[in-house]
């Protein structure tokens, strides 16, 4: 009954509970019931309902169909045609286009990964935030990696500070900006949609690295295991092109994940050369440096951290790009 008068009256409590049966006693509408439940034009619409539809039982139908039964091929055109609405950060929500979702299933990535970046998008992971908003559990909502922030999809993904070293020691060598990360149905919508940011080697290999930190993310969560952000760098890396290899989609053995022509982002260096990049984290409890190596081709070479005594944000730079050049003379 609430669903079908969502709007029309306040309801109260015992009233919500009622079905279409016990509006009608004798074959009969009750009347008294009925005033002031709906409006009165909704009031002359049900007194022309045949007094015969008033002896069958109560059955579920589905408004969307004439016979009022549902099928799956109908649901299926139905959730097609509806504009997707989500559940966002933090219990928002935001609308994604349906030319989304026709980009999301051509990703050339394994079915499970598919699979993976879709509940992504609707808002099916159980990270603790998304938990406790639908009542499963009766937890923390805070992070069990960092214990720091709301553990969000996107946090776990993008945001928390021990997976953010996992997108800078990637072949895209991306550095998460906090404060202008929205959402990952946004962030994902403008990837797939804009041609000129990722081509579909990357694309795929991004999805990898999506799916390999949530299973890393489990793995310290359930198992206890050590995080490794090199080590989901590495696989991601191999696995997309172990696969694309045998789909035989590969041109190139050696393709670099950074090859294409409207990537803005990082370059690979010279046939012989390696490049180092580095980056340095302050806060006022601790500072630490990052750095990562890649050949020519953006494979990766070795990857290095650790925390370093500093005080500002421009000092644990500089500490980071001094240990670059220490490094580089190994
Ligand atoms: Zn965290």
């Amino acid at each position: 009954m609430e669903e079908c008068l969502p709007e029309m009256v306040p309801i109260s409590a015992n009233v919500k509970n009622w079905t279409v049966s016990e509006l009608i006693a004798n074959g009969r509408w009750e009347w008294r019931k009925l005033q002031g439940l709906v409006p009165d034009e909704t009031l002359q619409k049900i007194s022309g309902i045949n007094s015969f539809c008033l002896h069958k039982q109560d059955d579920p139908v589905w408004d969307k169909v004439r016979n009022g039964f549902y099928t799956v091929k109908k649901g299926y055109m139905e959730t097609k045609m509806k504009k997707f609405v989500v559940d966002g950060r933090a219990g928002g929500t935001f609308s994604l286009p349906n030319s989304i979702w026709g980009k999301v299933w051509k990703l050339k990535i394994l079915p499970k990964i598919t699979h993976f970046a879709w509940r992504c998008l609707v808002g099916a992971v159980p990270v603790k935030e998304a938990l406790v908003r639908r009542r499963c559990c009766n937890t923390s909502v805070i992070c069990p990696i960092c214990n720091q922030e709301v553990e969000t999809i996107e946090h776990t993904l993008f945001l928390c500070s021990r997976f953010q070293g996992v997108w800078f020691a990637s072949a895209l060598s991306w550095k998460i900006d906090c404060n202008r990360f929205q959402s990952f149905g946004l962030w994902f919508e403008k990837i797939l949609i804009d041609d000129n940011v990722l081509n579909e080697f990357q694309l795929a290999y991004v999805a990898w690295i999506i799916w390999l930190v949530w299973k890393e993310r489990n793995s310290v969560v359930f198992e206890a295991k050590q995080h490794d952000p090199i080590k989901v760098v590495q696989l991601a890396e191999k696995a997309v092109r172990e696969f694309w290899k045998a789909n035989d989609w590969m041109v190139d053995d050696d393709e670099p994940v950074t090859k294409e022509i409207g990537w803005k982002g990082w370059r690979p260096p010279d046939f012989g050369v390696l490049k180092i990049n580095c980056d340095g984290s302050c806060s006022l409890e601790a500072a630490a440096i990052g750095l990562v190596c890649r050949d020519h081709a953006g494979g990766f070479m070795w990857g290095f951290g650790e925390v370093v005594k500093s005080n500002s944000a421009f000092l644990t730079e500089v500490l980071a790009v001094l240990k670059a050049l220490v490094l580089s003379r190994i």
